[in-house]
Order: C-alpha cells, then structure tokens, then sequence
C-alpha cells in the first residue's frame, strides 16, 4: 500500500499526516533546544511559544472576537457537560445564589442527551425540543423550543457525532426572545466552518476530533460570563482562574497542546477554515450520494440536518429493513471485506448500530472516494 489506512474513526481520529511526521521529528528535540516537548516546563521559553503562536493561530483560524477567551483545558467534552454549569449557575454580582437556576437543553442526540444528564446534578434542566420521538433523524425548528423564562443558558449540541445530526447553522436566541447566552458543544466539527460568534456565549469542544489527540479541550468564553461560577466550581476549571493564567493557572496539557497548535498550522496551510468546509462539503455531499443512490445503503437523517463530519449508514437485509447488529453476517462481511481494503473503523456508534463513517478535515477526499468505490463494490457482491 502507498498510503496509510483511511480511518473513519469518530474520535480520537485520523490525523493530517505531515503533523505526525513533524512531531516524530521534534519528539527527541524541539526547535535544536534539546528537549522533547514532553520534556519541556510548562513555564518556560519553550512551551510558552508554543502556546502563544497555538493560540494566535485557532483565533485567527476562527475569527474569535477579542471579548471571548480561549482556554486550552483538560477534562473533555463530558467534563465540559459539568465544568459549565459549574461556571455559570452561580450567583449572579451582586446578588445570593438563587434556589434554583434554570438551563435549557435542546436534544438533538446522545451528547446532548449526556450533557443533560450531567447538568441536572448542579441546576434546573429544562428540555426544550428534542427528536428522540423520530430517533434523532431530524432538527427541531427553533421557532418552537420551549425555552424557559429566564434560563442562565441554552446548550445545543451543534454536531451530533454518534446520529449525525448538524445544525447547519447556530439558533439566534434573541431572535427567539431570549436573552441567555448560547452554550455549543462543537467538539465534532470545530474547524469545518466559520463561528457565528454573535450568537455563542460559550463553545467547547475535545481536540480529539478535528484539531488534535485526546487531552485538551478547548472552551471560547465569552468575557461577560467569567463572574458567576458557583463556590463548590473546582478552581482548576474555574473559566476565570483559567482565563487570568493564560490556561497555565495548572500544568496543561502541554503535548496536545503542541500537537493542536500543529494542527492549527497545517489548517492555515491548506487554506483555512474556508477550505475546510469545503473539502467538508464536497466530502460529505459525495458520500451521501453514494447512500442514496444505493438499494443496499440508508440514511434517514433529514437532509437538512446532515452532518458533514459524521455520517452513520446502515446496510438492509433482505427484508428491506436497516441491518442494526454490527455481528449479523451481512455487515461483519462489509466491515472485514473494509479492513482488507485499508478502511478502517467504519462500525457505527453501539447506541446506533449499523456503520459510521467519521470523515473529519484529516480525511482526505481520496479517502471518501476510496470508500464510495468499496460501497459500490461491495453491494455488488450482495445478492
Ligand atoms: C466526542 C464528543 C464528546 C466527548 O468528549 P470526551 O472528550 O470523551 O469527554 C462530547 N461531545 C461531542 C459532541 C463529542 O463528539
């Protein structure tokens, strides 16, 4: 084989290849300083340029406007789940805590599902539109969320990776006649398209999808939120110890720090977050094409709410009907017959069943092409 597997993991995920070879090549000694950036403190001239330029870069990369914050933090997506109400259902200047502090979540998925989950451990979680009655396949209109009267946010999900559900663009809550700040787990698809800032309070996402390995989370806050965590907030994911010590209030997490800030580079290089999305958009709309065009393939998330990054599937069998069980023979054949080809990790979510395949910026289009071919082929196969 001339090139390395396709890996259609949802996360941690393929990687661009260059960024491993640069960082195989720094691994004994970065820059002739005769240190591996493992090796390096977090304090020292080294690392902190490494930080520096990784933080210019993503805030060039993503337009963040000068009043958000970004934070380089560890503790994931799910830690987020806990680490923002913590940060943002405490009491507000000048005032007691109140009893009860209200958040609204719009499920649109598992992860949504999850950060609910979490959230009711700390505020009042009001479900304000979900899809789980048609399982996840579509968006509900903002225009009839139940929002509360006075929420201290709104979260949403806006890639759901395990059903691929994406908003193909962010609700204006002031349009809907709420003043909340909005809350985004983008963790599935940061970097695959422009921010609407205007609209974000706060957006966190788990490098280990779009922009690095495992370890460091990446929270944007916005300025006006860092005063009301709640006292029992740990203070090393308190947002504004954090934002006050330029994410070094604790040692980051300093390799995947590097790593992203790679990543951040070879973005640019390729052109951007533009370029991104549309690799993201030629990607996607093939692979879909594919599915649809397909006796064999199906995909029932409405059109439009598909998701670019993640794109769940499932084979039928005989009897027309979705084959869910990753052991029925039918799809172990088109996993194995897969992995002969070098497509790796295409078994869907185990929530879901059926297939996923996670084409993330790494993904190069040859990568989807290489798929699409295997889906033809491998249809033809079936009786
Ligand atoms: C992967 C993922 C998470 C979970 O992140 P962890 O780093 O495992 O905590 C959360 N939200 C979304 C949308 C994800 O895709």
């Amino acid at each position: 084989m001339q090139h390395r597997p396709y890996n259609f993991a949802p996360g941690p995920a393929t990687m661009p290849e260059s960024v491993l070879t640069q960082a195989a090549r720094d691994m004994l000694d970065w820059n002739g300083c005769g240190m591996g950036v493992m090796e390096m403190s977090h304090r020292g001239k080294e690392f902190t340029s490494i930080i520096e330029k990784a933080e210019r870069d993503l805030r060039d990369l993503l337009a963040v406007p000068a009043e958000f914050h970004i934070l380089f933090m560890q503790g994931g997506g799910l830690g987020e789940n806990a680490i923002v109400p913590m940060n943002l259902c405490g009491p507000l200047a000048g005032t007691a805590q109140a009893a009860e502090v209200q958040t609204d979540f719009v499920i649109t998925g598992g992860w949504s599902q999850k950060s609910a989950k979490e959230a009711r451990k700390y505020a009042q979680v009001n479900v304000a539109a979900s899809n789980e009655g048609n399982q996840h396949r579509h968006l509900p209109d903002p225009a009839t969320w139940q929002l509360s009267s006075q929420p201290r946010y709104v979260h949403i999900c806006s890639n759901e990776t395990v059903f691929g559900v994406e908003f193909p663009s962010l609700p204006d809550l002031k349009a809907l006649g709420c003043d909340a700040p909005l809350v985004v787990d983008c963790s599935s698809h940061i970097a695959s398209r422009p921010v609407e800032w205007d609209k974000v309070g706060v957006a966190f996402a788990g490098a280990q999808k779009n922009l690095g390995p495992a370890g460091v989370t990446l929270a944007f806050v916005r300025d006006d939120l860092l005063n009301q965590a709640m006292p029992i907030c740990p203070s090393a994911f308190n947002y504004k110890n954090v934002a006050n010590n330029q994410s070094m209030y604790n040692t980051p997490p300093t390799f995947g720090i590097y790593m992203a800030g790679l990543v951040f580079q070879w973005i640019k290089d390729q052109g951007g977050v533009a370029a991104m999305e549309q690799l993201a958009i030629a990607k996607s709309t093939r692979l879909y094409a594919a599915i649809d065009a397909s006796s064999l393939y199906e995909n029932k998330v409405d059109a439009n709410c598909r998701s670019r990054m993640n794109v769940p599937f499932f084979l039928r069998g005989d009897d027309g009907l979705p084959l869910l069980d990753a052991e029925h023979p039918r799809n172990a054949a088109f996993l194995a017959g897969a992995k002969a080809r070098g497509l790796l990790n295409l078994k869907g979510h185990k929530s879901a069943g059926g297939m996923r395949a996670s084409i993330y910026n790494a993904m190069p289009l040859e990568g989807v092409d290489a798929l699409v071919t295997y889906l033809h082929d491998f249809e033809r196969t079936q009786p």
